[in-house]
C-alpha cells in the first residue's frame, strides 16, 4: 500500500490523483492533503479520505478550519514543507502551482521519499539542485506531466547514450491557428479556449503562449540529463502522441493514448506496474499531424530555449516573471504579448548566476518579481 501526501489536492491535478485513488482504494492510504484556499473542497476530501494531516496556505481559512476538525492543520506558506517533513508518508505528490513547490520537493528528497512531480517550478527554476539531491539520495522523480511520462516510457530499458533527440509534442494551445494580429488582440477568454486538455487557468495561458512547452523542455533536460540541442518541440494538434524519443539508428519510439491526465498520474503511481485505467481507447481512424512551432507568433518558446541554453538563475527569472505577468493578463491588466515583452526585458537585465545555490535562485526570483513590477508600471 502506498502512503500518499498530496500537495495541492483541491487543484486540477490533485483532484485527478484522487480519481486514481478512488479506482484503486486498496492500494493507497492518504496521509496528508493540502490546499491553497479551497477549504470547502478540502473538507469534503477530509471526510472521504480521512487524512492524518492537512495544510491550508490561507492562514485565515486555516484558523477557521482548525476549530472545525480534530486533525492537525498546517497553515501559511510553509504548510507544504511541514507536510513534506512528515514521517508517515512514502510518496509525495507535488501538484501545487507555485514556487512554494520547490522547498517541499527538496525536503521530501532529503527524507528519501518517492516524489511524483506535477509542480513545474521545481525543475524549471531549481532543476540542477533538485536532480543532484535526488541522485545523492537515490530518489527517482516520477513525472506527472503527459509529455515527461511519455518520454519516461519511451526511454525505458534503452541506453540513454543512444538517444538522438527527445521530441516533445505540443497541442499548440488555444491560439495555435491565429494570426499574429489576432494573437496581439487575444482576450483572456480566447486564450483560455483550450480544447484538448482540461487544466487550470495559469497553465492554460502558458499553453496558449507556448511558455508551458518551454518549461517542459527545461524539465525534460533535467529529468533525462539531455543537453538542449537534443530536444525538439513539434506541434501535434491531436494530442495523441504525448512525446517521442528518436534514437541513433533513426528509430522513433512514441507513446500514444487519448489525452487524459489520469493516465500519466496513474503511471507515476503504478510504475513499474501497469494497471487498468478508465481511459478512452484510441480510435485508429484519426489522422495524426505535425508542424514546426512558429517562434514568430509564439516568442515565449524562444525565451525558454535561451534560458535552457544559459541556465544558471535565468530559467527561474523567466518563470517568476511569467508567473507575475500571467496574473496581470488574467486580471485584464495587459495584453498577451506583454507577457513575452516583459519576460524578455527582465531576462536581458538579469545578472545570471551559474551553478546557483538555492539561495541564489530565491534571490533571483525575488529580484525578477520586483523588476517585472517596475517594468510593468
Ligand atoms: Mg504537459
Amino acid at each position: 500500500m502506498k502512503k500518499l501526501a498530496i500537495l495541492g489536492s483541491t487543484g486540477n491535478v490533485g483532484t485527478q490523483v484522487l480519481d486514481v485513488v478512488d479506482k484503486y482504494p486498496e492500494k493507497f492510504k492518504i496521509i496528508a492533503l493540502s490546499t491553497n484556499g479551497n477549504v470547502e473542497l478540502l473538507k469534503k476530501q477530509i471526510e472521504k479520505y480521512q487524512p492524518l494531516y492537512v495544510g491550508v496556505a490561507d492562514t485565515e481559512k486555516a484558523e477557521i478550519l482548525k476549530k472545525e476538525i480534530s486533525i492537525p492543520v498546517f497553515s501559511g506558506e510553509e504548510n507544504n514543507i511541514q507536510i513534506a517533513k512528515l514521517e508517515e508518508y512514502d510518496t509525495l505528490i507535488n501538484s501545487v502551482v507555485s514556487l512554494a513547490g520547490i522547498d517541499a520537493t527538496l525536503v521530501a528528497i532529503e527524507r528519501k521519499k518517492n516524489v511524483a512531480l506535477a509542480n513545474k517550478e521545481t525543475l524549471v527554476s531549481a532543476g540542477e539542485i533538485v536532480m543532484r539531491k535526488a541522485k545523492e539520495n537515490g530518489v527517482q522523480i516520477m513525472p506527472i506531466d503527459s509529455e515527461h511520462s511519455a518520454l519516461f516510457q519511451c526511454l525505458n530499458g534503452e541506453d540513454i547514450k543512444t538517444v538522438h533527440q527527445l521530441v516533445i509534442t505540443c497541442s499548440g494551445g488555444a491560439l495555435r491557428d491565429k494570426t499574429k494580429e489576432e494573437i496581439e488582440n487575444a482576450s483572456v477568454e480566447d486564450a483560455l479556449g483550450h480544447k484538448t486538455w482540461s487544466m487550470g487557468k495559469k497553465i492554460t495561458i502558458d499553453s496558449a503562449t507556448l511558455m508551458n512547452k518551454g518549461f517542459e523542455v527545461i524539465e525534460a533536460m533535467w529529468l533525462y540529463d539531455m543537453p538542449i540541442e537534443k530536444i525538439k518541440v513539434v506541434i501535434h494538434p491531436e494530442s495523441i502522441i504525448h512525446s517521442m524519443v528518436e534514437y541513433s539508428d533513426a528509430s522513433i519510439i512514441a507513446q500514444l493514448s487519448d489525452p487524459d491526465m489520469r493516465l500519466p498520474i496513474q503511471y507515476a503511481l503504478s510504475y513499474p506496474e501497469r494497471w487498468d485505467a478508465p481511459i478512452k481507447r484510441f480510435d485508429f481512424s484519426k489522422n495524426l499531424t505535425f508542424k514546426e512551432p512558429d517562434l514568430e507568433r509564439f516568442p515565449c518558446l524562444g525565451l525558454a530555449f535561451w534560458a535552457a541554453k544559459d541556465l544558471g538563475t535565468l530559467p527561474a527569472v523567466m518563470n517568476a516573471t511569467n508567473d507575475f505577468m500571467v496574473g496581470k493578463f488574467l486580471d485584464g491588466e495587459c495584453k498577451i504579448l506583454d507577457i513575452y515583452e516583459t519576460i524578455k526585458k527582465v531576462m536581458e537585465s538579469h545578472k545570471n548566476v551559474k551553478n546557483p545555490k538555492l539561495e541564489d535562485i530565491k534571490n533571483a526570483i525575488n529580484w525578477a518579481r520586483e523588476e517585472a513590477k517596475n517594468i510593468f508600471k
